[in-house]
């Protein structure tokens, strides 16, 4: 199935529910939203002359026209391939050229820097309100295109934390596949519903656009086009029902506006968060400042958005005799895939032990577009190696670890910087910390804190070094502390160990 029959579903049966709004201003209800995306379907497969299967790109940044040219693609038969918006003019152009994109969707400020970067003569679209951008809706609007579930939905580029981004192939599967496991571990969507996309539309808050759609939810795309505490909150009280994906880092600063301001967070019903560890002392703090609106969820472009989630009552559960461990863990194994932690053989590790995390089922990616070569290792035998760690417990919550290659092995014993980062941010000061390794020539590798304070906060190495040693063993210290103003962190805001062992080494 087509994933754009979700969309003409609820243009039928709800048409003039709202579907998309800037801040608080409805632009479209599902029956223009569904017309639009067909219109700009027409122009593709006609005018611009694409075929099934060719993929659409869209450099934009987060703003209301992103989902019409999503469905329009999707309409046409097409596969679409969202691009970072805060990537470079020629990393974007690289992902253009790799994908073979046949039209290329981008947000007016974009399209100087991208002039002579890009390959081949497929046309560039200038959104929004360009003559030629307007100009798609007087094409005669197409009628849906069918597709095979198996066929390519989403060119998913990997935020790329070491060497050239990979082209993740996600199907129309493995989408639909991910918005049925939502409503079975992740939350009970309503028509009454607001999904704000704070986070890159190019990736999971893109992603997580299905649930409302199949619904006949509204979309709000905020008027500052990202992240604004101040702006989500006015947005919280005005509106209500907000649910929004963010990443850890956004949950932090949100509860950290809403404690500052001393508004009541009702207006938000779901944070889901994941795409990076949310550490035990923040999710603490986020509970009792917000309350119980939180779900987590674990997932890789790989296994969009589904690998494990950790439930709002899961959460809640403060009681638990084992609640302060299962509140550091990723939660269960979403509905529809199956999650093992296998050792290096792919057996299954026995529980309480590290291994790699792998993943099997209808959410697992057809492979990496183009490479042969890092599909066969990422897929064996049906299983996902996801390339991170982690332990399962005997109820099934999963609890990871780091990815393989941030592990720290220092005298022959593996330290997870993980372990120690969560000890180091119980530090009152420590804002942000990342731990990686150094080499060694006695014992391999040694390990190292860098450590961001809080602005007008001081933490000293002896205060963190007391506190590593009332919480771990000896040898899982850092030997030096490195204090920052800032981590370097991708596009994606998920910070660059391999930019941080560059920078310590070449001190
Ligand atoms: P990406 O493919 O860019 O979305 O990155 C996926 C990676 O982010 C995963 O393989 C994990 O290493 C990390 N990640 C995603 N969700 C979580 C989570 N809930 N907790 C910790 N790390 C996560």
């Amino acid at each position: 199935m087509n994933v754009a029959q979700l969309l003409a579903r609820s243009a039928r049966v709800h048409p003039e529910r709202a579907a998309v709004l800037l801040g608080e201003r409805v632009l479209f209800d599902y029956r223009e939203l569904a017309d639009r995306a067909a219109r700009i379907a027409g122009y593709l497969r006609g005018q611009a002359g694409l075929k099934l299967g060719d993929r659409v790109a869209l450099f934009m940044h987060n703003c209301p026209e992103y989902l019409e040219v999503l469905y329009g693609a999707w309409w046409a038969g097409l596969a679409v391939v969202p691009i970072n918006a805060k990537l470079h003019a020629r990393e974007a152009a690289y992902v253009v050229e790799d994908s073979g994109a046949a039209a290329l969707f981008v947000s007016e400020d974009f399209a100087e820097e991208l002039t002579g970067l890009l390959p081949g003569d497929g046309p560039t679209l200038h959104v929004p309100g360009s003559d030629a951008y307007n100009a798609l809706f007087e094409s005669a609007p197409l009628a849906l295109q069918s597709c095979d579930a198996n066929a390519l939905a989403w060119l998913f580029y990997t935020s790329g934390t070491t060497g050239r981004p990979k082209g993740v192939m996600q199907t129309h599967r493995n989408l639909v596949t991910m918005a049925a496991c939502y409503f079975m571990d992740v939350d009970a969507v309503t028509s009454d519903d607001v999904m704000v996309y704070a986070a890159p539309m190019s990736h999971g808050a893109g992603l997580y656009n299905f649930m409302q759609v199949i619904k006949a939810a509204r979309h709000l795309i905020p008027e500052s086009g990202g992240f604004d505490a101040d702006e989500l909150i006015t947005l919280s009280q005005r509106i209500g029902g907000l649910t929004l994906f963010a990443a850890p880092t956004m949950v932090k600063r949100l509860v950290d506006r809403i404690e500052a301001v001393g508004v009541a967070p009702s207006g938000f019903k779901t944070i889901v968060y994941g795409g990076g560890p949310m550490y035990v002392e923040d999710i603490r703090r986020a509970l009792d400042v917000m309350g119980d609106r939180f779900v987590q969820i674990y997932g890789q472009g790989e296994s969009p958005m589904t690998i494990t989630a950790l439930s709002r009552e899961q959460l809640a559960e403060r009681t638990h005799p084992r609640w302060a461990q299962r509140i550091a863990s990723v939660g269960c194994a979403q509905a529809l895939v199956e999650v093992m932690v296998a050792d290096d053989s792919g057996n299954a590790a026995p529980l309480g032990t590290t291994g790699e995390v792998l993943v099997r089922g209808d959410s697992v990616m057809a492979g990496y577009w183009g490479n042969v070569d890092a599909t066969a290792s990422a897929l064996r035998d049906g299983w996902l190696w996801t390339g991170d760690l982690g332990v399962m417990d005997e109820d099934g919550y999963l609890t990871l670890k780091d990815r393989s290659k941030d592990v720290i092995i220092s005298g022959g014993s593996n330290i997870y910087p993980r372990e120690v980062e969560e000890v180091l941010l119980m530090h009152q000061a420590v804002s942000e910390v990342s731990v990686i390794g150094r080499p060694h020539p006695e014992w391999g590798e040694e390990v190292i804190a860098c450590v961001v304070c809080r602005p007008g906060a001081r933490a000293d190495a002896a205060e963190l070094d007391a506190l590593c040693l009332a919480h771990i063993a000896r040898f899982k210290r850092p030997k030096e502390y490195h204090f920052l103003d800032e981590m370097p962190k991708n596009n994606y805001g998920k910070v660059l160990k391999t930019e941080l062992r560059a920078l310590i080494n070449a001190q």
